[in-house]
């Protein structure tokens, strides 16, 4: 049994849990158990784990209330188990993080990037982009993954190229779909860096359990069946 966690400290780790079931029965595997983890016994159990959306901040600031953050740290970094975060997830995952709004604040690290956080700003807080995501043809149909962004952040720098494997970039303005919002962003330019992998560790700015598309928790899922997150 491979026991798959998602971080259910605060955001969107239903969504995920739901997505996971979906490609669960997609694989028709009985191979996975899912787990909510909230503690450092829960997370013990895990085999990979998934840090959701929602507000990082808030996630770094509950985890170090305990000793989760520091198991976190050693899940990801030490143990070197498969690790995928999605926004608020991603920017736990990264080494480091600007932010205009907010300071310091702790993270988990393992992805060797610098990513801005709230990187699209007021104007822009949610688009929709496809997204071209060439490893989905490993798995299943790979057609453009409409992707959501909520308050998303970008990655910034990748601070050791050898390392990072980028797996998506944005795509030009024109083929971005804004949602509720009628000024073009500044900031939001093409090639801004959205999808990333290092090792163990995966981090995407969207938010893909927030659609029904389960291919890239399918795409996952096959990639720690494989064994080989790394
Ligand atoms: N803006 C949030 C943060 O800084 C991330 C937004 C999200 O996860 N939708 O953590």
């Amino acid at each position: 049994t491979i026991t798959v966690g998602v971080l259910a400290l605060q955001g969107g780790f239903h969504e995920h849990l739901t997505l996971l079931r979906r490609a669960v029965s997609q694989l028709a595997t009985t191979k996975f158990e899912l787990v909510e983890v909230r503690t450092s016994q829960q997370l013990a159990q895990c085999d990979a784990l998934i840090i959701p959306g929602g507000e990082s901040t808030t996630m770094s600031l509950v985890a170090g209330q305990t000793d989760l953050l520091e198991k976190l740290r050693d899940f990801v970094k030490v143990q070197k188990k498969p690790t995928w975060g999605t926004c608020a997830g991603l920017i736990m995952l990264s080494n480091a993080a600007n932010s205009t709004k907010v300071g310091g604040q702790e993270l988990i690290g393992g992805l060797s990037v610098r990513v801005h956080r709230n990187h699209f700003g007021r104007q822009i807080e949610s688009f929709e982009a496809n997204l071209d995501l060439p490893f989905l043809s490993e798995t299943t149909d790979r057609s453009p993954f409409h992707a959501v962004f909520i308050r998303a952040p970008v990655v910034e720098e990748v601070l050791a190229p050898q390392a990072v494997q980028v797996l998506a970039k944005l795509p030009g303005r024109v083929d971005r779909m804004k949602t509720g919002v009628s000024q073009a962003t500044t900031k939001g330019d093409s090639g801004d860096i959205v999808a990333v992998r290092e090792g163990n560790v995966l981090g995407m700015s969207f938010h893909p359990e927030l659609t029904a598309d389960a291919r890239i928790h399918v795409w996952w899922l096959s990639e720690l069946l494989k064994g080989g997150a790394s």
